[in-house]
């Protein structure tokens, strides 16, 4: 089966609302001849709205870099799936390593944070990633396992129709060190076969699973000739729409 790259860009606690529409509109103006590739924004949950207008008519898709995962109620500071599908975003990223590292996320709050996504319509990004003492550790595929496993845990593969699967090693986000080809080689591998053993080998197959850290447009061309990479998460790179339409466009390379 063919899978439509996904280019997304993961905007984290930068640009105030004006900045985020400015890069917004710069890039689509950058992307309006692509078409063999999806490509998603999550800037702030302030900016979704505005980025979502500013995008309305051009093929870039928006999405949040979070929710909370009840649907409303006394939680102060939260977002929920339905605020957050309302204010025009289409997928949602769950459990990235920031959240998991400094705001306590885990597998269970991952996992009811996917159910929230799924109820509302939204495509989760579900984040996975070892770190670097993990891998020294060589306990990289048991992580993995347990964050998949764990995060989708009770969810068949007609409600996950929509997810897309991002690895990123931790060691690798911000870091400006990328995996190489044959670590993520066989990441990528060993979870498209977790995902045919967990569900089935048509939701492996129709599922992206996406690479992140530090991809930036000099690795980009070469990270996703790999078989199994559909596309990737870009943290800094995407701050920049010159930057960012690079790797995009990584084909013209
Ligand atoms: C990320 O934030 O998901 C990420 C991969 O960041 P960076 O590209 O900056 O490593």
């Amino acid at each position: 089966m063919s899978r439509t790259p996904l280019i997304a860009g993961n905007w984290k606690m930068y640009k105030t609302g004006p900045e985020a529409v400015e890069t917004a509109m710069e890039l689509a103006k950058l992307c309006s001849d692509v078409t063999d590739v999806d490509v998603m924004i999550a800037p702030t949950y302030l900016s979704l709205p505005l980025v979502s207008t500013t995008l309305r008519d051009s093929r870039i898709k928006v999405g949040s870099q979070n929710l909370y995962f009840e649907n409303q109620g006394a939680f102060t500071g939260e977002v929920s799936a339905e605020m957050i599908k309302a204010a025009g975003a289409e997928y949602v990223i769950i459990g990235h390593s920031e959240r998991r590292q400094y705001f306590g996320e885990t597998d269970l709050s991952v996992n009811k944070k996917i159910r929230a996504a799924m109820g509302s319509g939204l495509k989760p990004v579900l984040c996975i990633g070892e770190t670097e003492t993990d891998r020294d550790e060589e306990k990289t595929f048991s992580i993995l396992d347990k964050q998949v496993s764990n995060g989708l845990k009770g969810l068949s593969f007609d409600e996950l129709g929509n997810l897309v699967l991002a690895y990123e090693p931790v060691w690798a986000i911000g870091t400006g060190k990328t995996a190489s080809v044959d670590q993520v080689d066989e990441v990528h591998q060993y979870l498209r076969s977790l995902l045919e053993k967990l569900f089935s080998n048509d939701f492996s197959d129709k599922t992206r699973i996406l690479y992140g850290g530090s991809v930036n447009p000099d690795n980009v061309k070469e990270l996703m000739g790999i078989k199994d990479v559909d596309g990737a998460l870009v943290g800094g790179a995407s701050l920049d729409a010159d930057t960012f339409i690079n790797i995009i466009k990584y084909r013209d390379l």
